[in-house]
């Protein structure tokens, strides 16, 4: 099986989308614009011991792939429209393509997402994957658009992510399949981040971990803000592990779970109880923003400075 077998044979299919004019199979793909809106398009890359074990079911690595990606068109509230997947393998193994396409393009079906392209190349595991979305001209959810007073809200919990990792390496006595699943294939809230444009102000999906991510929005908007322990939504085996540990950082710092923080005035709050059904995706408010730059945790009555760090590459080199 050479490249374009491999190409054929996993990655070409017939057209999905009406503004596909042409996909994959020619040296471009050609995408009908819509006129009234603004491209979202946004890359990732994953890296084989770097970002998943090699040895991960290709299944949820092809979901993963795309997952991430998708992401950053939620945090952004734009509508995912394509995806263009750069791969870089050690050898053609059927089996392990059949399922990471087979991941991979089921989550593509769930958000109408055409694979309009790729390159495909022999090396170490890697995985690249740009995603292009519309969003309507001026409506896009920047980091920089929180306002002093804004709500802080979180969809779904945090911490999943980081405990599954945990599970993953070894260092627990027990396992929570749910848990490991929040790592391996996150859901990326697309509806969400689409439902909140023109409500919230700024918007970010929670990948390196909420003290960086809600850091990368005050940052951008040159403001702070204070969160509530109490508030933070916590699964019980996050509470468990808690518990357990006295690990209470985690939620905090451990990244992957791909849930979007947003912040809005108060004065939305009724338009976002309408907008967001939250028996889909929960969501609850952690805290406010504020004038005052830093970023502070309410916990037991004391106040806590929290560093706004994540995961960094070259940090150490
Ligand atoms: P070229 O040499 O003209 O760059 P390629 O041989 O790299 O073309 O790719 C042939 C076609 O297959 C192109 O349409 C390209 O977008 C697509 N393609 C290559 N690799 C992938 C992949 N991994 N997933 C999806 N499409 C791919
Ligand atoms: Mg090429």
């Amino acid at each position: 099986m050479d490249e374009f077998d491999l190409i054929r044979r996993f990655f070409a299919h017939p057209v999905i989308r009406k503004d596909t004019v042409c996909g994959i199979g020619d040296d471009c793909a050609l995408l009908d614009p819509r006129r009234d809106q603004v491209l979202a398009a946004s890359i990732d890359t994953l890296v084989a011991g770097v970002h998943f074990f090699a040895d991960v079911q290709p299944e949820a690595l092809g979901h993963k792939a795309l997952a991430v990606s998708l992401s950053d068109l939620a945090a952004m509230g734009a509508e995912p429209a394509w995806a263009f997947l750069a791969l870089t393998l050690p050898d053609a193994d059927p089996f392990w393509l059949e399922s990471f396409s087979h991941g991979l393009f089921k989550l593509a079906r769930k958000f109408r997402v055409e694979l309009a392209g790729g390159d495909t190349t022999r090396g170490s595991l890697a995985i690249s994957m740009q995603v292009l979305g519309w969003v309507p001209g001026g409506r896009g959810l920047l980091r920089s658009a929180a306002r002093p007073g804004d709500d802080i809200y979180l969809t779904g919990s945090v911490g999943d992510a980081g405990l599954g990792l945990k599970m993953l390496q070894g260092e627990m006595e027990w396992r929570d399949e749910a848990v490991l699943e929040r790592l391996l294939r996150p859901l990326p809230r697309v509806e969400t981040g689409m439902a909140l444009r023109g409500i919230a102000h700024a918007c970010i999906d929670v990948s390196d971990g909420l003290a960086a991510d809600l850091g990368h929005i005050l940052h951008a908007s040159g403001l702070g803000a204070t969160i509530r322990w109490q508030d933070l939504p916590l699964s019980a085996s996050v509470r468990r592990y808690i518990e357990q540990t006295g690990d209470w950082r985690l939620p905090l710092y451990a990244g992957d779970d791909y849930e979007l923080c947003f912040t809005a005035p108060c004065s939305h709050r009724l338009q976002l109880e309408q907008c967001l059904p939250s028996q889909e995706v929960p969501w609850h408010r952690i805290g406010k923003i504020e004038e005052q730059q830093g970023l502070r945790l309410i916990k037991g009555g004391k106040m806590i400075t929290l560093q706004q760090v994540g995961y960094r590459h070259f940090q150490n080199d």
